[in-house]
Order: structure tokens, then C-alpha cells, then sequence
């Protein structure tokens, strides 16, 4: 696809105000994607949720390149979605593709030796290289290191364990940037 396709949205505002994910992502995603699912990309998004619940360790998680933080969900031990999501802001910034979302779940939280039920509302932003939207052989488990070409696990890595190269999950699938209870 041509560059200069992508400048006549290059940004579209943040709204600040509630509009149909499920009617405007797809308008937005198929200019990038003509692939689009909206069913896939919101499961693919709700597992990555998952992976940022679950995990202990942000530092080395290869999906999350934001800011250094901690785990604040670490007492959540099970999580539903109700299949609802809010688009807070999409937009495109050079090769890079930018959706900003709210998830509205009920999350499962141990406290005092039982489980409590809540509901919630996650913040979650994500964003990655529009030029590999449609590589479906991609796998997180054997990526390929731009510099040296060997293949590695990336689940634990930021980095090629054979030549030290930063590696940027974003260049090849979705990563998290920003994620939260809002
Ligand atoms: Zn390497």
C-alpha cells in the first residue's frame, strides 16, 4: 500500500465520548487491514489483558512496552468479558497504529479467604506496525531477530538472546503500552 494513503487519517481525535467500537474500529481498521475481524482483534485484545493480569514480571513481559510498573490486578484470579468495549481514540503515526480502549469485565478477586465478584473497567492501549497487519504465520514463540535473523522465544524477552539486540514485539504484533483499571 502506498504511504500516502495513510495521511488522509492520520488522526482522527480522541472523541472523548462513548462511540460504537463495533461500527467504528472496522471502518477505521479496514483502511490499514483489509482483513479486519473485529470478533478476533477484541478476543486478541481480551488475551492480552489476560497476560498483563497474570503476569508478575512487566519488566520482561514482551508485550507490554510502556512505562515501568508494577502488577496493581495481582488479587484478580479469574476475569470474564462482557463482549462490550469502548474506542476511546484510534489513530496512525508514521508506521505505527494506535487503538485506545476500555474493556468493561467482571473480574474475580481473592480477599480474606474468599472470592469476590466486581465488575470493572480496564484501560487498555495498544498499538503496532501497520506494515505487518497481515502476517498470520507470526508466532511469539519463534520470532525472528532483525539483526542476527536467528528465530527465539520472545514470551520473556525484550532482547535477541544471541546478539543483544533490542527486539520490539510492536514491529511484528499488537503490544500494550498503556494498560489499567480506570
Ligand atoms: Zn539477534
Amino acid at each position: 500500500m502506498a504511504k500516502t494513503l495513510f495521511k488522509s487519517f492520520a488522526s482522527i481525535p480522541a472523541m472523548g465520548r462513548l462511540y460504537s467500537a463495533k461500527h467504528n474500529l472496522p471502518k477505521y481498521m479496514k483502511q490499514i487491514d483489509s482483513n479486519f475481524s473485529y470478533e478476533y482483534f477484541v478476543g486478541k485484545m481480551f488475551a492480552l489483558i489476560k497476560m498483563m493480569i497474570f503476569s508478575d514480571d512487566y519488566e520482561n513481559l514482551a508485550i507490554y512496552e510502556g512505562q515501568p510498573m508494577q502488577n496493581k490486578l495481582k488479587n484478580v484470579i479469574d476475569i470474564d468479558f462482557s463482549g462490550v468495549i469502548r474506542l476511546n481514540s484510534f489513530n496512525v503515526n508514521g508506521i505505527y497504529c494506535y487503538v485506545d480502549m476500555n474493556y468493561y469485565i467482571t473480574d474475580y478477586i481473592y480477599k480474606n479467604n474468599s472470592v469476590h465478584k466486581r465488575r470493572d473497567e480496564l484501560h487498555i492501549k495498544v498499538c503496532r506496525n501497520i506494515h505487518t497487519l497481515q502476517n498470520p504465520n507470526f508466532s511469539l514463540k519463534r520470532v525472528e531477530c532483525k539483526s542476527c535473523g536467528a528465530s527465539f522465544d520472545a514470551t520473556h524477552e525484550h532482547n535477541c538472546p544471541y546478539c543483544q539486540s533490542p527486539y520490539h514485539l510492536g514491529d511484528d504484533d499488537w503490544v500494550v503500552l498503556e494498560f489499567g483499571k480506570v
